[in-house]
């Protein structure tokens, strides 16, 4: 149960299994490395949340074998002549069955405090009765075959949200480099097998995540799918412009399809100068959440924290830090029913309208 005065918060993206995993922190001990575990959850009060599975690209040669700092995986996504190859299935499969693994293994090892959810109604019992409801995500759809049957076995194992693309190109999509200034029409749409993707996801009933793609993507797939239009974790593209956020047209459509946005914590994505710089007051992440709102209606934005793979602002600094941005929330004025869907219950409300259950 949550300890904070506020609804536990459910939010739309964390890579905290790849920090796990590198680090070799424990999800049920307190660390003071990244910012996501058990201990510190439960008192910021953070429910769960979207669990990325992201498929890092193999080191440059110059960095075989070293791990690159966020800053030079920030340099490196920068622009479309830095990218990487697109890498093989192979890997990318492998390195999938890795990263699931570990979140199938830590849900055994939780003991009942940490569950995989599949349901909207799932997730709602998990705000309701405190277990931390961790929902299967890809960020990036590498793993995927063009034939459509490895989306069939990931969707069996609960896997239930996908981003096309992360911000580099793959077979179905691509993404928008880490520029900035910039729109966020910066190269092509979907390819065809693209677009197949998009029609097999509705029939699954899995939800498409928006974050990354370009907007001739985004606009590919508005033109296609059946489902709310999301954008897990993204911010208002006049506050900050960087093509990681939404455009007002973008945000309307959002509107339109009673879709989400989740706001993101980076502080890249929060400033008007796109700096990385931590020293970045709470008061910006709320004029975000204000405008967001202002374009989307109230039932159509939540939080998309990115803890685990980004820039936090220093005074909110972990999951344990949630209930000062709660705060700041709040202190715009927001009632007691609105703070609810912002901290969960617009999560809810998305998933069951695009699952169906
Ligand atoms: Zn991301």
């Amino acid at each position: 149960m949550s300890t904070t005065q506020f609804p536990p918060v459910f939010d739309g993206h964390n890579d905290t299994v790849l920090s796990l995993t590198r680090s070799g922190r424990s999800f049920f001990k307190r660390s003071d490395k990244g910012h996501i575990d058990l201990p510190r959850s439960q008192e910021g009060g953070l429910g769960g949340g979207f669990f990325a599975v992201y498929i890092a690209d193999p080191s440059p040669p110059q960095q075989e074998g070293q791990r690159l700092s966020a800053e030079q995986v920030l340099s490196r996504y920068s622009d479309e002549s830095t990218w990487p190859e697109p890498m093989s299935l192979e890997f990318a499969q492998s390195r999938a069955l890795s990263l699931l693994g570990a979140l199938i293994r830590l849900e055994e090892e939780s003991r009942g405090t940490a569950k995989i959810v599949r349901t909207a109604a799932e997730i709602q019992e998990c705000m309701d009765n405190g277990t931390f409801a961790i929902l299967l995500h890809f960020e990036g759809a590498e793993p995927l075959d063009t034939a459509g049957d490895a989306l069939e076995v990931f969707y069996a194992a609960g896997v239930r949200s996908l981003g096309i693309t992360h911000s580099r190109r793959n077979t179905f999509a691509t993404g928008v480099p880490f520029k900035f200034p910039s729109s966020p029409d910066t190269g092509a749409g979907l390819t065809d097998v693209g677009k197949e993707l998009v029609r097999q996801c509705n029939r699954r009933k899995l939800m498409l995540d928006l974050s990354h793609i370009t907007e001739k993507g985004f606009w590919d797939v508005a033109a296609i799918t059946d489902a709310p239009l999301v954008a897990t974790h993204s911010n208002a593209h006049v506050l900050s412009e960087t093509p990681r956020n939404l455009t007002d047209k973008q945000l309307d459509a959002v509107k339109e399809s009673r879709g989400m946005v989740g706001l993101n914590f980076h502080v890249g994505f929060l400033r008007s100068d796109g700096k990385a710089d931590s020293d970045t007051p709470l008061s910006v992440m709320a004029d975000h959440l204000e405008r967001l709102v202002e374009k989307t209606g109230i039932d159509c934005v939540g939080l998309g924290s990115d803890y685990d793979g980004a820039m936090m602002p220093d005074e909110l600094k972990d999951a344990a830090g949630l209930p000062k941005l709660m705060s700041e929330i709040q202190s715009r004025g927001y009632s007691d029913d609105d703070m609810r869907k912002i901290a969960h219950g617009n999560w809810v409300r998305v998933l069951r309208e695009t699952w169906g259950e």
